[in-house]
């Protein structure tokens, strides 16, 4: 007993001289050639950005460097803030092969765990292609999102911030049509969608996602005819208000949009549902378009024209009505050749046939995705007392979009995650929850 004591006294002296080492975090200088500001779509020239431990401690041309700083120089790139991805789904990849791009068939072939080990990888995917803010909504089997999250957030693996949604709440059936059987007899809805056709079920079911460590709430306005009326919708954001919740609505009619923009719903997801009018009442009420607007021309995802025409028609007017917007492509399918960055990277093509004008586009991967997420006051600008997330380009993004595409380095939190194009994680990966197990 008594030598047990005595090595817990060592331990706390080990752990009490480890804490002061500890007490002043590295201090790190990046020299910016040229640092984007996409709130004033400018860029400035021979920037110094101080990051002191996991934040920005200062920005500025004539920042001092602390003697002992690590310098990084990226003299000759475009330095800006991380880019968010505001609709996607991480734990859900379904392909050509073997189920047809059936999602139905993907969430019965594959487990939780297979989906959870995927969303890690396209956590890091997305990481490495400058995302550092995911919104994942729903599609991610049994809260494999939650997973996600706590393993990024507690120290285990680089990935994006993510605000995830924990599972879809919908009417009966949510977007699946399954036969009466697989419903009925075998559940299969759940845990891809969960039911909630009553007043109580759906306060019950914000409840559980809340419980199992969502952070936003998606429900399905209009998967089924029945749909949700702009009072059902009201008790979602009431309910979910409760939790500091926003709501986000799948959308896919026109009455589901009237029902979703009447409620006062956060976002509404993808466009179909959206004409010139919803457009003028999103923009008056300030709702978010998180449109998904799938550009034409990805290998085994074939759009068609006519399609095409009228998702560059939606964004077009959406922006000519000055309807917030996102950047959000629910692309959640393989594309070979592409990883899951690469491919949501291929979405500025939609921007660009649209003629959205490059800075606003920018202001939509940044500015707009930090509001969206609700990280607005914490995460995404370049500015001291920030979360220390910024990526470089080699080109200036205001001229050309696509420089995007070659992202050379990503810095997550303080820490180096790529540079000189390629990804360097190891300082993320740990064998423990470094960060804290207590992080739900
Ligand atoms: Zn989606």
């Amino acid at each position: 007993m008594m030598r047990h004591v005595a090595s817990f006294v060592a331990l706390f002296a080990i752990l009490g001289a480890t804490g002061a080492a500890q007490q002043a975090p590295a201090v790190t200088a990046i020299r910016a050639g040229r640092l984007l500001d996409p709130e004033a779509g400018r860029i400035l020239t021979n920037q110094i950005i101080l990051v002191e431990g996991n934040k920005i401690r200062d920005v500025g041309p004539n920042v001092a460097i602390p003697a002992g700083a690590q310098t990084i120089d990226l003299s000759r790139m475009t330095v800006m803030p991380g880019l968010v991805e505001a609709h996607n789904h991480l734990a859900l990849t379904y392909k050509p092969e073997p189920e047809s791009n059936i999602y139905y068939y993907t969430y019965v072939q594959e487990s939780t765990a297979l989906r959870a080990i995927q969303a890690a990888s396209n956590g890091i995917q997305m990481l490495a292609s400058g995302f550092t803010i995911v919104r994942d909504m729903g599609n991610n089997a049994l809260y494999a999102d939650t997973a996600l999250r706590q393993a990024i957030e507690q120290g285990w693996i680089p990935g994006p911030t993510i605000i995830n949604s924990g599972i879809i709440i919908g009417g009966m059936g949510g977007q699946f049509s399954p036969t009466p059987e697989m419903a009925k007899q075998h559940n299969i809805v759940y845990p891809e969608y969960l039911d909630a056709d009553t007043p109580d079920e759906m306060v019950k079911a914000v409840r559980q996602n809340v419980l199992f460590g969502a952070k936003v709430i998606k429900i399905c306005v209009d998967c089924k005819p029945y749909g949700y009326t702009a009072d059902e919708i009201r008790l979602f954001i009431k309910e979910a208000a409760k939790a500091g919740m926003k709501v986000e609505g799948h959308v896919q009619t026109l009455q589901g949009a009237r029902n979703a923009i009447e409620a006062g719903i956060w976002s509404i997801a993808h466009s179909t549902g959206l004409n010139e009018e919803m457009h003028t009442l999103m923009a008056q009420k300030g709702i978010w378009r998180a449109g998904t607007d799938t550009p034409e021309g990805l290998a085994g995802h074939p759009v068609s024209p006519q399609a095409y025409r009228r998702t560059i028609d939606s964004l077009k007017d959406a922006y000519a009505k000055k309807v917030p917007l996102t950047f959000s492509t629910d692309a959640d399918y393989f594309v070979a050749g592409k990883t899951r960055g690469e491919l949501c990277l291929e979405f500025l093509r939609t921007w660009k046939d649209a003629g959205i004008p490059n800075a606003d586009t920018l202001r939509a991967m940044t500015v707009n995705g930090y509001k969206v997420s609700e990280t607005e006051k914490t995460r995404g600008p370049i500015k001291a007392g920030f979360f220390a997330d910024l990526i470089a380009v080699p080109g200036d993004p205001l001229q050309d979009l696509d420089t995007l595409k070659q992202v050379q380095f990503v810095m997550k939190d303080g820490t180096v995650f790529k540079r000189d194009g390629v990804m360097t994680p190891a300082a993320f990966f740990h064998g423990g929850p470094v960060n804290g197990w207590r992080i739900r």
